[in-house]
């Protein structure tokens, strides 16, 4: 934070720059010899002093370009005052005691008798900006690579059925086009999870919320995955009389099958689902009796394409980023926490509410929810509140 200004923050200039304090921007005056003679506050805040005035620009605003040359040695504004009069933006790094910063420097010669020949100069922080551009690139060579993989065997498999086709059994045959068929559905999971995940980053994610009864869906889900990825296996379902929620169904569907699916991967024993009411929320809990998520990865697991260290690839480590970023669009929260015994335990919440959105007084509408549950599913038992 900026202290009080010392003597030497007062500018050396009259105050024809005064109005410009209260920009939002760090802005500088350096006059025709070098000097800085005008600074405002974001600027102290920017350089962490206000000791500024009267000293050489090149040795306060420490600014190196690209290349690690001294932005001021490279004369920006050319030294014919009456040629260049503004530079274009330029990322340069800032250095400031042992730590850089990205910044976006634009400047302008001043005309007038102010300051002649003097360098307007506006720094902008752009470390955010940059590390959204690296994530943006990293999230493009990640996904080529993704994609790149069940491409080549797509690729290889044909080319091989094309040219050698009478070489191989029916049985050979079959496989390799069940290994086709794997890898093109793959790819366009994985191109329904990036669309998913660019709707998310861009918070473009549309709801198409209805009433929703959680102590429906969730039985649905359960049994939908009983019949196919999870057959076979034990699911108990518990629920108190959860209210009626204002959500997407087909999103809250995504969410509890991919942590469901998740724990059918991840162990053979029982996996239990609880749906219990809070104040202003309702809480979904899923949890399995598998290895566990180390307290260290608890939070890495809901970032793009992550992996345990070791952990053989299976999906694409898109799910729980997805399954964070519908849980957050309903206004809920996710994590993972320990579970009592061994296992993993994952959380949500959603609001309860949101029904002003749609005009519908929530609190008349819960006191006249019923007090029974619909359920009929075996593996679902029902507790009262
Ligand atoms: P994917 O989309 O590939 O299934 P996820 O984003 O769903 O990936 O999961 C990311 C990582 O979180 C997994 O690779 C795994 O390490 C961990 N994980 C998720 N669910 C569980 C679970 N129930 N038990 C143990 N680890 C889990």
């Amino acid at each position: 934070m900026p202290t009080a200004p010392s003597p030497s923050a007062k500018p050396i200039i009259a105050g024809s720059f005064s109005g410009l304090d209260e920009l939002p921007d760090a802005a500088a005056v350096v006059d025709a010899d070098g000097v800085l003679v005008w600074a405002n506050p974001m600027l102290w805040r920017l350089l962490r002093t206000t000791d500024l005035l009267g000293q050489p620009a090149r040795e306060v605003i420490d600014l190196r370009t690209a290349d690690d040359l001294d932005w001021w040695d490279t004369d920006p504004l050319g030294t014919d005052p009456t040629l260049i009069r503004r530079m274009a933006e330029q990322e340069l790094v800032l250095r400031r005691d042992r730590t850089t910063h990205v910044v976006a420097v634009t400047a302008s010669r001043l005309r007038g008798d102010a300051v002649p020949g003097g360098l307007l100069m506006v720094l902008r922080r752009a470390d955010a900006r940059r590390r959204r551009d690296v994530a943006r690139s990293d999230l493009v060579s990640t996904v080529s690579h993704e994609l790149r993989a069940p491409l080549t065997s797509v690729k290889g498999f044909t080319k091989t059925l094309l040219s050698k086709w009478d070489r191989f059994s029916d049985d050979q045959r079959r496989q390799m086009l069940a290994t086709v068929n794997e890898d093109a559905d793959r790819v366009t999971r994985l191109l329904g999870e990036l669309l998913a995940v660019s709707r998310i980053d861009a918070g473009r994610l549309a709801l198409r919320r209805q009433m929703v009864r959680l102590d429906v869906l969730v039985p649905r889900v359960v049994n939908g995955i009983q019949a196919g990825a999870g057959q076979g296996r034990t699911i108990t379902v518990s629920h108190d009389n959860p209210p009626e929620l204002y959500a997407d169904p087909d999103r809250l569907d995504q969410v509890l099958t991919n942590l469901v699916e998740n724990a059918v991967k991840y162990t053979d024993d029982e996996i239990l689902i609880d749906v219990t009411t809070g104040q202003d929320t309702v809480q979904v809990t899923v949890a399995d009796r598998g290895p566990g998520i180390e307290p260290e990865f608890r939070t890495a697991i809901f970032t793009k394409f992550f992996r345990r260290p070791g952990e053989k690839r299976q999906g694409t480590g898109l799910g729980l980023y997805i399954t964070k970023g519908l849980v957050e669009a309903h206004g809920g929260e996710i994590w993972a926490e320990d579970g009592e015994d061994e296992g993993s335990v994952f959380r949500f919440t959603l609001p309860q509410g949101g029904l002003e959105l749609s005009g519908i007084d929530f609190h008349a509408l819960r006191a006249s929810t019923t007090k029974t549950s619909t359920t009929t599913n075996t593996s679902t038992t029902h507790r009262e509140s």
